[in-house]
């Protein structure tokens, strides 16, 4: 089956974060499940990432056209990106013994890749030719270790996502007011009238 590559499914606010978000309920080992396990996911990922991650892209469109070839780079700079930032939610600080996957898999992700990156006007380099999923993959995740990243990543207690609290004050719970909140919310109120009618029964 297919995965529809809606825009709740790219609430982590930056494209590594979308990305570790493709592993899903990681909070939960009996229910998780990996989106890219069929890679050509990766592709279709990749072609939705490029509209609903613009801004940070700077407009310039992600390709992927072998993910079975890009597959374990992609996946390697993941799960190094979810270790060390899940880790460093939890812990308040990032920890030196989770870098080293990250600034590996991420050295695979750039090699042989000749891109000038952080400029204003084109953060990703030129926005007329596209730019490899895994080398903007790279760039996106070494983002997450500017100085002020940590302190607004929070990890949604229903889905166990990873995501930035863009709002002013940063109290943002769910990564999703709309999915998760509202789910957390129903299942609240379904436990509070079952709890009632058993009190009714007795
Ligand atoms: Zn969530």
């Amino acid at each position: 089956m297919t995965v529809s590559w809606i825009p709740h499914r790219f609430v982590g606010g930056v494209l590594a974060l979308d990305t570790a978000n493709t592993v899903v309920l990681r909070i939960d080992p009996q229910r998780t499940f990996d989106r890219f396990e069929d890679t050509a996911e990766i592709g279709r990922f990749a072609e939705a990432a490029s509209t609903f991650r613009a801004d940070e892209l700077g407009g310039r469109r992600l390709q992927a056209c072998e993910p079975q070839r890009i597959a374990p780079v992609v996946v390697a700079i993941r799960e190094a990106t979810d270790r060390l930032l899940r880790n460093g939610v939890r812990e308040g600080a990032l920890g030196t013994a989770d870098l080293p996957p990250l600034l590996e898999s991420c050295a695979q992700g750039l090699a042989g890749v000749r891109e000038k990156i952080g400029a204003a006007e084109a953060p990703f380099c030129d926005p007329a030719t596209p730019i490899a999923f895994e080398a903007a993959l790279a760039v996106s995740a070494l983002s997450l270790l500017r100085p002020g990243v940590l302190e607004r990543l929070k990890i949604c207690p229903n889905c166990g996502w990873l995501f930035t609290d863009k709002s002013r004050n940063g109290s943002r719970l769910w990564c999703d007011m709309a999915v998760c909140g509202n789910r957390r919310k129903a299942s609240r109120h379904y436990k509070r009238r079952m709890a009632q009618r058993e009190v009714d029964d007795v």
